[in-house]
């Protein structure tokens, strides 16, 4: 008989051998025993019921969750050759009435229905009256109430199979399927635990890569410059985002379509055959889109938000690479979105019990965003907890080449101050407390009295809740289910809390990590550098006559779109400021307007201190260094120039450097600086990391860099 599906492989559908776990199933299903297949997206699921059916006498029946599903794989049947038909909501009663009939005479190998067909006694008595010798249940995670896509009408097949005559072999086949809803799926459809094919939940072909704290438009519209001419879905969490980022990127001239429940079936349709017949190469879409879609080039898929669990993630990222070329995946995480999954949970009407379960699942995608584990591995192990960790070797994780620092001190901080705040309370206040924050929260609940209030002052709040983040998904600490979880210290913490175990973190120490960084809109830098040419083309002159790289540059930090502003850019005086002042500022206001951007976030440099016309004006970092000596704490500036912290720093150092005053009093005392200058003794100053590690981390490596300034030792 095997030979006999191999040969039929060929035949229909042009393959030379099985896929993993392929012919498993099928030798299973030809021996007449009810199977449980758990294949990857991707894998060749359909395959696994349509050979047997070729090989049985009768008509297969697949259960099917989705009309466009149902019609794809009825369509490439019938190019095969392969007699097949589907009966669902979308025939009316003439079509209906037809298939039926052809159905009685035996003309189908497989009859795709929905679930809800099985209430009809008409459907039943059609059933009884041939022969079935195989039911497939394709996505069959949808008849658990574990699944993440549960489906009541799934469910309920299970007594009308009861009303069936004959005794039909039954397959069940998912890629995402859980211990639970594997457990699930075998007691409904009499399955034994060793009739369960699984070839595991890797995609080998598939490279995973968080991305946090980045501007996502703009790293969409840098990533896609990179992939011209490829097919990949962007998936967001709502119809209204989806319409934004579809105009925004049409406007930017990209290839694309949109599909999401807001659109009427036609729309959707029309988007969908787009995209399927690479006539765009981006969908835009919420998760109404890609069930049932079988496109095997989708070369990326990119997540604008985060998604409501792992599951509901693997399968829509899993449909990137199905015809197994290499693949990306990007997930684009901010906080704010888990608010908005958290609100999603609260508007369902779930129990409270499957409410819990819901912010269980948020809580593992969050720490799917944290882990510095191999993101393969944690997607593997999430599904298979007895699964050994793996290194994909091309994962963010993987990539993440940074060195592991010691923050055993740092974490023994953390799992105190948590201790200390009765472990009744969120990241984001531990952090606080950390941090020493003046809140007047933390005044009332007393937290400024705790000896751990402070601890952490050198530190960015930011940089206190991702390592706080990295320590939960690492397990030390643990955050509860529900709507408002509070943090708690776990038993893997008391071994560090001891002193007997160290927490090795990924981080950036090095102030020259930063350095690249840009500081620009390098969309509007284009857009400016275009405008450039064109005036240099009519000038017959070069395009730096007109405006330097870092004139440009500047105008794109600060996008000044008055007079004052524009003339406060360095590089633009009077002279050229009435030659092109004008077409600069129709430019930039377009790209304001264009890009809803909100002038609130939009600052102005600081007033130049007597500069003359056309000069060489105020760099940047003079600029930080003025505002630094005005009184305007590094916090403040980084935000209001939207540099890193870190960044302002630099450019503080660097004005010191170049023999600006510093009052040193404010940033170290005595005490701090001899410790410095001990340290240095040491280690020398080649290299600041030794230093800052020979001092336990205890200084900030601004401290350190403003001593060695001091003392003028480089
Ligand atoms: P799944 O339902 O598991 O996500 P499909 O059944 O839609 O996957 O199959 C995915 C793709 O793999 C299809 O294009 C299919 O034709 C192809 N495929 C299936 N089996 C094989 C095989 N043995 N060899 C090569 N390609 C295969
Ligand atoms: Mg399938």
């Amino acid at each position: 008989m095997l030979d006999e599906a191999k040969r039929l492989l060929k035949q229909y559908f042009g393959y030379a051998s099985f896929r993993n776990g392929q012919k498993e199933i099928i030798e299973n299903i030809l021996n007449r025993k009810n199977t449980l297949g758990i294949l990857p997206t991707g894998g060749g699921k359909s395959l696994c019921f349509q050979i047997p059916s070729l090989l049985f006498q009768g008509t297969t029946i697949v259960i099917s969750p989705l009309i466009s599903l149902m019609k794809d794989q009825v369509d490439s049947l019938s190019t095969a050759e392969i007699p097949a038909t589907y009966i669902n909501s979308s025939l009316n009663n003439q079509e209906l009435k037809e298939r039926m009939s052809l159905i009685k005479k035996g003309a189908y190998k497989l009859v795709y229905a929905a679930p809800e067909r099985f209430e009809s006694a008409h459907f039943i008595d059609l059933l009884n009256s041939i022969e079935i010798p195989l039911i497939a249940f394709d996505e069959a995670h949808c008849i658990s109430q574990w699944g993440h896509d549960f489906r009541p009408s799934y469910r309920s097949i299970v007594s009308s199979l009861r009303q069936l005559n004959h005794n039909p072999v039954i397959v069940a086949l998912t890629a995402t399927a859980t211990e639970n809803v594997a457990g699930d799926i075998c007691s409904l459809l009499a399955i034994h635990a060793e009739d369960t094919f699984k070839t595991g939940f890797a995609r080998e072909n598939l490279a995973f890569h968080v991305i946090k704290g980045t501007n996502k438009r703009d790293f969409i519209v840098q990533y896609l410059l990179k992939k011209p001419k490829q097919s990949g879905i962007i998936y967001t969490s709502s119809r209204k985002e989806t319409d934004h980022l579809y105009s925004f990127l049409t406007a930017k001239g990209f290839s694309c379509a949109k599909y999401h429940a807001g659109l009427n079936e036609a729309e959707r349709k029309k988007a969908q055959e787009q995209f399927v017949y690479d006539e765009i190469d981006i969908m835009i879409a919420t998760n109404a889109f890609g069930m049932g879609i079988d496109k095997s080039n989708v070369r990326f898929v990119l997540h604008y938000n985060l998604p409501k669990n792992v599951e509901a993630y693997y399968q829509e990222a899993g449909r990137a690479g199905r015809d197994g070329e290499e693949s990306e995946c990007w997930l684009l995480f901010g906080a704010q979105d888990i608010q908005l999954q958290k609100f999603l949970i609260e508007e369902t009407s779930l129990d409270f019990a499957k409410r819990e379960q819901e912010y269980h699942k948020l809580n593992q995608m969050v720490m799917y965003c944290h882990t510095e584990e191999c993101l393969q591995s944690y997607i593997i192990r999430y599904f298979d907890h007895e699964h050994p960790p793996i290194q994909c070797g091309k994962c963010s994780s993987c990539k993440d080449s940074r060195e592991k620092i010691e923050i055993t001190r740092e974490a023994q901080m953390i799992f105190s101050c948590c201790k200390r705040m009765g472990e009744r309370f969120g990241v984001t206040l531990m952090a606080q407390v950390l941090k020493g924050s003046g809140q007047k929260r933390i005044r009332e609940l007393g937290f400024d009295k705790l000896s751990t209030y402070g601890l952490l002052r050198t530190r960015s709040e930011k940089d206190i809740i991702d390592t706080i983040n990295y320590l939960l998904a690492e397990g030390y600490l643990l955050m509860t289910d529900g709507k408002y979880p509070v943090v708690k210290v776990t038993h893997k913490a008391i071994p560090v809390l001891k002193g007997v175990e160290t927490v090795m973190m990924k981080k950036n120490p090095d102030l020259e990590t930063f350095a690249a960084e840009s500081e620009e809109n390098l969309e509007l830098f284009e857009i400016l550098r275009v405008l450039r040419k064109e005036l240099a083309d009519q000038e017959h002159v070069p395009p730096f006559v007109i405006f330097g790289d870092s004139t440009l540059k500047e105008m794109c930090r600060y996008y000044p779109v008055t007079e004052a502003a524009m003339l406060q850019i360095k590089g633009v005086g009077q002279t050229k400021f009435a030659k092109y002042g004008e077409v600069f500022i129709n430019a930039i206001s377009q790209f304001i307007h264009d890009n809803e951007l909100e002038i609130d976030s939009i600052i102005l440099p600081a007033p130049k201190k007597h500069v003359q016309e056309d000069q060489e004006e105020q760099p940047s970092h003079l600029l930080t260094y003025q505002w630094y000596m005005d009184g305007v704490t590094l916090e403040e500036i980084a935000r209001k120039r939207q540099l890193t912290k870190i960044t302002v720093q630099k450019h503080i150092i660097r004005s010191v450097q170049e023999g600006q005053p510093l009052n040193w009093t404010e940033i170290f005392d005595e005490e701090t600086e001899q410790k410095v200058l001990n340290a240095i003794q040491l280690c020398g100053i080649e290299k600041l990391k030794p230093l800052w590690e020979a001092l336990n981390g205890e200084i900030d490596y601004f401290v350190i860099q403003t001593v060695i300034c001091k003392n003028q030792l480089r």
